[in-house]
This record gives structure tokens, sequence and C-alpha cells, in this order.
């Protein structure tokens, strides 16, 4: 049997599973710690009452002779039209398409590239990118980034470069300087940009969209979810943009590689994913957004009054915190874990180069973060 041998390559010691075998290891063999995670990029908030009411509705219609089958390949219209309305009003519905999850859109989107398209992945960012690249036996290569995390202009060709913004893990949100520096490169060297904006919602004052850079819908695809925001990590279901001025027939061929390789985002999902247009529901959101940024807030300047270096935490729910005592990220978790029963993610798994570094999220609940704040602060006033 000819199994690719690629996939062997994926590294089994160094991803979010491992760390979390660890986690549970120590919670086996101390069966009365109380850990503390402060490592989940999962949400803390149930999704909301009148999105599940609406998803009971779609549950029931299909009990009945007028039940949604197959068919929407590209998204339920209802759907499609309440995202641009509501966050891309300059595009047409045409455009929007609907999915069920950005984890494998960024990866599906390279079926619009040839097999030997180079594509270019920072060096620190979501792991899922290289890791697709390996399964699918696409070529890649790293982009190292600048002292601030922002992965520097290549002096190379590349067909393609995919870019977070918020930023998992540093949490960083690009500029609008860095974002149009990007596109300079991607129309010189007809490169397509892949964008993954997931944490578009915790964005304060910064660039929320690719396309407010002029000349983006040139070159970028932004790919969005709605995991984060409406809590539908469980539920799975995203949506992403593929302007037509990329290219005169490229959603012809999205549509025809489409039809033939999907069937569709679950149609009880969509009709959750477009309650959460109603504009209670959108209140609701703030709200959950404003306690995230909150806990992001605390955890900042605990971490820094606890003299750890911190980047991130004002546009995303990450934060990216320097190692201290010459600790690598992986002993520095284990030091958390077995010292403080902390959880935190190490940051070589977002690439070699962020082995100095580890990730803490603000998606928890309130009272777990200002425990653990109490815990570090506990055992370090100890220790002096
Ligand atoms: N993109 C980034 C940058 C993420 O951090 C995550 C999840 O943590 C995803 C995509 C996955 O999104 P989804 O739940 O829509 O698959």
């Amino acid at each position: 049997m000819k199994f690719k041998k690629d996939l062997y390559k994926l590294d089994s010691d160094n991803n979010f599973y491992k760390a979390s075998e660890i986690v549970n290891e120590y919670k086996k063999a101390n069966p009365n710690s109380n850990v503390i995670s402060l490592g989940i990029g999962d949400v803390y908030f149930p999704i909301s009452k009148y999105v599940a009411k609406e998803m009971n509705a779609a549950i029931k219609k299909q009990t009945t002779p007028d039940f949604i089958g197959y068919g929407n390949y590209f998204g339920i219209q209802e759907l499609r039209k309440a995202i641009r309305d509501n966050e891309y009003k300059d595009f047409d519905i045409e455009e929007i398409y609907v999915s069920d999850g950005t984890k494998s859109d960024c990866g599906n989107i390279l079926e619009l590239l040839e097999n030997d398209a180079l594509i270019g992945i920072p060096s620190i960012t979501y792991p899922i990118y290289k890791n697709t690249c390996f399964s699918l036996g696409r070529k890649f290569e790293i982009i190292k980034s600048d002292d601030n995390f922002i992965p520097l202009i290549p002096k190379k060709h590349f067909d393609c470069i995919i870019l977070c913004s918020p930023n998992n893990p540093t949490g960083i949100n690009y500029s609008k300087e860095v974002l149009k520096k990007w596109i300079d490169y991607a129309k010189k060297e007809d490169c397509l940009i892949i964008y993954d904006n997931v944490y578009f919602s915790f964005i304060n004052d910064g660039v929320k969209s690719i396309y407010e850079i002029d000349g983006a819908k040139e070159v970028a695809i932004e790919l969005r979810s709605f995991s984060k925001h409406v809590s539908f990590t469980g539920i799975r279901c995203s949506y992403f943009v593929i302007p037509n001025q990329l290219h005169k027939d490229i959603n012809i061929y999205w549509r025809l590689r489409t039809v033939n390789r999907f069937n569709g985002a679950s149609y009880i999902a969509q009709v959750g994913a477009l309650a959460s247009f109603n504009d209670k529901v959108k209140k609701e959101i703030d709200k959950n957004i404003k306690y995230y940024k909150d806990n992001a807030s605390i955890l900042k300047t605990s971490f820094i009054d606890l003299g750890y270096e911190v980047f991130g935490g004002n546009d995303a729910p990450y934060l990216w915190v320097k190692c201290k005592d010459g600790y690598n990220s992986f002993d520095m978790a284990m030091y958390f874990l077995n010292t403080y029963e902390i959880v935190i993610v190490p940051g070589s798994i977002f690439g070699k180069d962020g082995d100095n570094y580890f990730r803490i999220s603000a998606l928890g609940r309130r009272e777990d973060i200002l425990k653990a704040i109490e815990r570090i602060r506990k055992h370090e006033s100890k220790a002096n």
C-alpha cells in the first residue's frame, strides 16, 4: 500500500494533543490535583439561547417533508446575505461562501493552486497551516519574523502566503502599514494571500479586515469563523470571501471545485449562524467579547507584575509570554504544571522560533483566571 510518507513528518511530540496528554497523565498520577487551564483555545460562554431555539426549529423542520437536504453547496442564501450585509457590504453575495470550519478552509482553499505552488508560512503561527501542507503533500517554506513577531517580506517568490491576524498565538493584529507591504508584495509576485481572520471580533481600533487596505481584493481571500464569538467551536460553521477581482474566473473555478468536493455546511449549524446576526444576540456577543477582553487585560497586567515580558492580549484572546529563568517552552509548561498546577501552551507548538515563549488564553472563566494568578503570586512570594 502506498501510504503518504509525509504524514509521518507530522510532529507527534510537539502539538496540542501531546501537550494535553501530558496534562492528563499528571491528573491521573495526582488524583487530588486541582489543575486550572490557561491553555484552552475553546470558549467559556455557551451558545445564545435564541440561537439554540432557532437551531431547534431547524431540527424540527428536518422532521417534516419540507426538510432541507443536499444542495446548499456554498451556504444558505439568507446566511450569505446576512454575512454580506453585516460584514462585507462591498461584496456580492456570490463572493461569500459558508463552510464547516476555518481549520478545514485554510487547507481546502489550497485546492485553487497547482500542486507545485510554493506556500509561505510565517515562523510563529497557527500550526495547522504547516501540518495541512504536510498532510496534503504541498510545498511550503517558513518565513522569518522580526523581533515584534511580524513576518518579514520575503526576497524570493512565493505563490501563496498564509497570514493570521489577529495572530494565534502572539495575539498581535497586523497594522495597515504591514498589510500594505504584504499586498504590494503579493501584487508584484502574483501571489495569493490567505488571510485567517477568525479573531476579527476581538480587534479594538486596528484593521478589522484585510479588505480595508487598497488592492487587497486583487490578492486576498479572507477567512472567518463563528467558532469564537458565537461559541460555535462544537457546532462548526465558517465563511470566507473570494473576491471576483482576484481573477476573472476564480469564483467559477471555486464553485466547480466545491460542488464536486463538498456538500455544504450543516443546515442546522447555518440556521444557528444566521440567528447570531439578530440584534439581541449581537449585544450578547459584544458582552461576551468584553468579558474575554477584560480577562486578557487582567492576565496581561498580572503577568507583567510577576516579572514576565508579555505581548498581545489587546486585539486577540491570546497573550504571548516570554519564558523566564532560561526555560524552553516545554520545560516552562512542565514547571507551571508541576509547581502551580496551571496549564499553559508551549510556544514551540507554533514554530521553532516560539520555543522561548508560551501562550495563555483569555477565553476561560474569570474565577479560574483569578485563582491561577493568585496561585502563582502566593508561590512566588513564598519562594522569595
Ligand atoms: N484559525 C485560527 C488562527 C485558529 O486559532 C483556530 C482555532 O483555534 C481556527 C482557525 C479554527 O477555526 P474553526 O473552529 O472555524 O475550525
